[in-house]
């Protein structure tokens, strides 16, 4: 398989190019640059400005309101974003919950909730983790009773990532205690704004407000809300983990971290020449032969039949999550003492780079590092996608 692109896949790359760089604007593409956070607001303008396009769920089929791309197209697509300096789509509605719902959903839920994924309108989270359902997570609690056309939710959820800016929660539930754990799960639409949901942030180690717990207390979910079958919620929630990892593999975004580091290091060697330039572009050379090798199984991934897709997504997940925590630890090491102290918001103590498109800071830096360390921790730890490669791939 070739990285090459033909010409007709070129001619789609400097139309995404084109428009981005038409459209998004400075201080949005500044802040992507500079790795900072986007904020609710910001996320929701860039899906409604790709939206205008039909670029908004790149993944998606034509019939959905996708753009029906192949694989090839996805990652010009998401390579373009991250040159140019534009958000992704979010996780949570495009690459998530949407695939689930046109797969496995009704009518009635594919009307309601696709077209305000797409058009950046409404936002998602992801409930899934519990305390003590983590890695297991078919050991899960949280409990929903049927009550005439409703079902009752009382449990907690926790590490959920944007909970606080979500409208709507897709939510694995316990629904038979009896039955074999993976066997008693069904998967329900929540709307955040249902009485008796609380949520309370949790802080992580990069000083930012990402994470939350989530607790119900007799939260009232009509029965409509559950997709497909009750108690096959676990068969939906293995399809939509096999499309996060591939997700989770993020290979513009390094590619792009990869060449701001490339003038970071640079810079640095001009400003003092007890720099270690050639250890550091050696260290740049090792980490793109890794990102492009990463490429080559992301579009195999993209390109394999279901069943072979899926099991490329482990191998995916854990390649692509190293290398990010790779290329974030390569960032801090060129920022040396420039990485302290880390800024709680990213903006204090900045100090822009000499070269004017070169936006790169040390605490900055530092706090993506700090956040990359998580990376192989969400979307499943490395050491359990290692076990299930070793039965799924290596048979042992
Ligand atoms: C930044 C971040 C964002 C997240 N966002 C979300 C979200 O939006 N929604 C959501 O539902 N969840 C989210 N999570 C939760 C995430 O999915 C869990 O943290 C993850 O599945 C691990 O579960 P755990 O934290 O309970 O750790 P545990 O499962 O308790 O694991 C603890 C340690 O034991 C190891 N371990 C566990 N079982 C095995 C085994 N069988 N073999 C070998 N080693 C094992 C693990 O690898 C790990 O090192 C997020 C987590 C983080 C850190």
């Amino acid at each position: 398989m070739s990285l090459a692109l033909s010409p007709a896949d070129e001619a789609l790359r400097d139309q995404v190019r084109d428009f981005l760089e038409a459209n998004v604007p400075d201080d949005i593409r500044f802040k992507h640059d500079t790795i900072e956070r986007q904020s609710k607001a910001t996320a929701g303008w860039v899906q409604a400005l790709l939206h205008t396009r039909g670029w908004s769920v790149p993944g998606w089929p034509t019939q959905f309101g996708g753009p029906g791309w192949n694989a090839v197209q996805q990652s010009i697509f998401h390579a373009e974003c991250a040159r140019v300096g534009a958000p992704l789509p979010s996780q949570f509605g495009p690459i998530m919950i949407g695939p689930v719902l046109y797969t496995f959903g009704t009518q009635a839920q594919q009307q309601r909730h696709l077209e305000g994924i797409r058009n950046g309108s409404v936002f998602w989270c992801q409930g899934y983790s519990e305390p003590g359902a983590g890695s297991d997570l078919a050991s899960l609690k949280t409990h929903a009773a049927r009550d005439g056309d409703a079902y009752i939710v009382n449990g907690q959820k926790i590490w959920t990532t944007q909970a606080h800016w979500a409208d709507w929660m897709f939510c694995l539930v316990r629904t038979d205690a009896e039955a074999r754990p993976q066997n008693g799960i069904s998967f329900l639409l929540i709307d955040m704004k249902t009485p008796g949901i609380s949520i309370r942030p949790i802080i992580s180690i990069d000083g930012l407000h990402h994470l939350n717990e989530v607790f119900f207390s007799d939260v009232r979910v009509p029965a409509e809300n559950l997709v497909g079958e009750e108690n096959k919620g676990w068969t939906y929630a293995k399809f939509l983990l096999g499309n996060e990892r591939t997700g989770l593999a993020g290979v513009g975004h390094m590619r792009a971290l990869l060449s701001h580091l490339y003038g970071f290091a640079k810079m640095l060697a001009d400003e003092n020449e007890a720099f270690d330039l050639d250890g550091a572009l050696r260290q740049y050379a090792e980490l793109t032969i890794r990102l492009d090798s990463l490429e080559m199984l992301e579009r195999r991934a993209l390109l394999a039949a279901e069943g072979n897709a899926q099991r490329l997504a482990m191998p995916l997940k854990l390649m692509g999550t190293t290398l990010q925590q790779d290329i974030s630890q390569f960032g801090i090491e060129l920022a040396g003492q420039g990485a302290m102290p880390l800024a709680n918001t990213g903006a204090p103590g900045r100090e822009r780079g000499n070269e004017a498109d070169l936006n790169i800071s040390g605490p900055v830096l530092m706090q993506h590092y700090l956040f990359k360390r998580a990376a192989t921790i969400y979307g499943g730890t490395s050491e359990v996608q290692r076990s299930i490669m070793a039965k799924a791939i290596l048979g042992l």
